[in-house]
């Protein structure tokens, strides 16, 4: 329970953290949970090369460098955007020793989908078999992850003797948030899921959830094939992914204080704002007395902000 910030920002409700980002250090994140599945799948079809994609400061894919690395496989990162300064997960992947391919900044998902099937075949003639990984590990098989994280939080809940609860995180290739709503429904937990977007609107990331979901269905018919309930709010992106104003430096320095706890610009930063935000304004769309925030990682992504981080802290 952070009791400091449900002080400062509870309204009267107690806010609670679950930490994922502390799964690891460089396997650190709710990348981790998916990756456990992912890498399951790859090991057991014999695949002997990871590969994904993702922003240059893609925690999925310095996590995915991790994990091949720590099972001795190779891996390939596409990643968006290039030459910038050697810093946080960029940096890590390098280090991890991940064959890095650069395309545009401006590269669609469905450009990186087919860019995904090309670096396959480039492997295949190779003589190396690749698991190719969708953007944020964020398929069928990733968000078993989640669905054993709500496993894992249920046991937490009787433990601290809460029954009825919100969860909060934030949504970015909407693999966390099938999970999470998929996880619900089948361990039957008393829990409105609020999932604040990083990109994209509430429209999409219903549909990609519900997607995800089906997918996963499609494979596992003994699973209920009624759909996921779903709220995402889009009202906390700011000026973009990856991009932060503000306030989102101030409520990362002010969490940081408060309560020894560090979120990130991109994505724990923006849902925690959005959180809080919403709370002080009566517009939080549950009314459950706590509050679990699911802290999802990506601590290297602060690094590449550093000035604004330190702008922060000479305000709050
Ligand atoms: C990827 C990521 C998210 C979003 O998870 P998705 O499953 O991609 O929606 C949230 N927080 C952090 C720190 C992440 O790296």
């Amino acid at each position: 329970m952070l009791g400091r910030a449900s002080e400062r920002w509870g309204q009267g409700r107690r806010i609670w953290c679950k930490r994922d980002d502390l799964t690891g250090s460089l396997l650190t994140g709710n990348k981790v949970r998916k990756l456990e599945f992912i890498a399951a799948e790859a090991l057991r079809s014999g695949c002997t090369v990871l590969v994904t994609a993702g922003a240059l400061q893609s925690n999925h894919c310095r996590a995915t460098a991790a994990v091949a690395a720590q099972l001795g496989l190779k891996c390939e990162l596409i990643l968006r955007g290039h030459e910038q300064e050697l810093s946080g997960n960029y940096l890590l992947s390098r280090m991890l020793n991940a064959e890095i391919t650069y395309v545009s900044r401006g590269t669609t998902g469905d450009e990186m989908t087919v860019y995904l099937a090309e670096a396959e075949e480039r492997w295949a003639e190779r003589g190396e078999k690749a698991l190719t990984i969708p953007i944020g590990g964020s398929d069928a098989m990733g968000i078993w992850g989640y669905i054993a994280a709500i496993e894992e939080l249920s046991e937490d809940m009787r433990r601290h003797d809460l029954s009825t609860v919100a969860i909060v995180h934030a949504t970015g290739s909407g693999g966390t948030q099938a999970g999470l709503n998929a996880g619900v429904l089948l361990h039957e937990l008393d829990a409105d899921v609020i999932s604040y977007a990083v990109c994209d609107d509430e429209a999409y990331f219903n549909a990609k959830a519900q997607d995800d979901w089906s997918n996963l269905c499609a494979y596992r018919p003994d699973l209920p094939s009624s759909p996921i309930k779903t709220v995402t709010s889009d009202k906390y992106i700011g000026p973009g992914y990856g991009k932060a104003g503000e306030e989102i430096f101030d409520t990362l320095a002010e969490l940081a204080r408060l309560e020894g706890i560090t979120l990130d610009p991109v994505y724990t930063g923006k849902a925690f704002h959005g959180l809080i935000t919403d709370l002080a304004a009566g517009a939080f769309s549950s009314t459950a007395s706590d509050i679990i925030f699911m802290h999802t990682g990506g601590v290297f992504g602060i690094f590449p902000h550093a000035s604004a981080v330190e702008a922060a802290l000479g305000r709050v």
